[in-house]
């Protein structure tokens, strides 16, 4: 990847209210970044650092990315999203450079959340590349999360994720590195209530039974339940443009919705 691949996004509006579950995950991120990052009093009191990492591990599409952007948002921090699978180039040194380059980038922008997606792509198993290419990049990215003194990562908020945490090597998971490892699990119910109506809320929408689209989606990620609401919208969106009269989004084009969805997270 070239320098310009490596941007920070500015904070976006998503908040923590808007991710649907995860309790425990929020109560974590709380106690980790945002409570320390907005208490700089209490920060020193307790000598907390303004820095550290987090390893988020579940199926995909059950919003770790989302939640790292929300993250952020609450931070006022810039964000970036880096996938291994963009970092990692066959060609010596290259891969070391780019993590070396997300990190600077992350620095010179703190406060930053950066997230690090596909983690696992560092495990020698999952790999095309030579084991001795991996451990430099494994190498250089404990390097660049411990700092070369302290006060070089304050501001940078790590959170990387994994399906696979068991392929993540220890190393990256020791104390000061990404040293909690936290399980973000399918919605359940509520939580698929609360992720429905985020995606609804801004949409024109009649008095909708939520509770019936919550029992026939069971197994839906919150990507799924925001591709339900999307297709959901399609539908009255067509209905309205062939009739001429505008309609609100009602349980039929829910439930419609929901038929044609094949839950993403069954098989996990
Ligand atoms: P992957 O492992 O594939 O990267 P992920 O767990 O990072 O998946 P996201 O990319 O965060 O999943 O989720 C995709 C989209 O689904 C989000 O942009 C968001 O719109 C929606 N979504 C997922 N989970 C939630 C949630 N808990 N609350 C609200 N929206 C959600």
């Amino acid at each position: 990847g070239d320098a310009s691949a490596w941007d920070v996004d500015s904070p976006g509006d998503v908040r923590l209210a808007d991710v649907g579950g995860m309790q425990q995950v929020k109560d974590r991120l709380e106690a980790a970044f945002l409570a320390p990052m907005r208490n700089p009093e209490l920060r020193k009191l307790y000598g907390k650092s303004l820095r550290g990492g987090l390893l988020l591990y579940g199926p995909p599409g059950c919003g770790k990315t989302f939640i790292a952007r929300a993250v952020a948002g609450e931070l006022g921090a810039g964000f970036m999203s880096v996938s291994l699978s963009d970092i990692l180039d066959m060609y010596i040194g290259t891969s070391e450079k780019n993590v070396h380059a997300v990190f600077e980038a992350a620095r010179r922008q703190a406060p930053c959340v950066v997230f690090l997606d596909e983690l696992d792509a560092l495990g020698a198993k999952r790999s095309r590349m030579h084991h001795s290419g991996l451990r430099n990049v494994v190498n250089q990215l404990l390097t660049e999360l411990d700092g070369v003194n302290a006060v070089r990562n304050d501001g940078v908020f790590v959170l990387a994720a994994t399906n696979v945490p068991w392929d993540v090597d220890l190393a990256l998971r020791r104390p000061g590195r990404l040293d909690r490892t936290l399980l973000v699990l399918p919605p359940d119910a509520p939580a698929r209530e609360s992720i429905l109506r985020y995606h609804l809320r801004e949409r024109p929408i009649e008095s909708v039974d939520l509770g019936k689209i919550v029992k026939i989606t069971e197994d839906f990620s919150g990507a799924d339940l925001a591709h339900l609401c999307e297709s959901a919208a399609e539908y009255a969106l067509l209905d309205s443009a062939r009739s001429g009269t505008v309609r609100m989004i009602g349980t039929k084009d829910l439930l419609n919705a929901a038929k044609q969805i094949k839950p993403s997270s069954e098989s996990w």
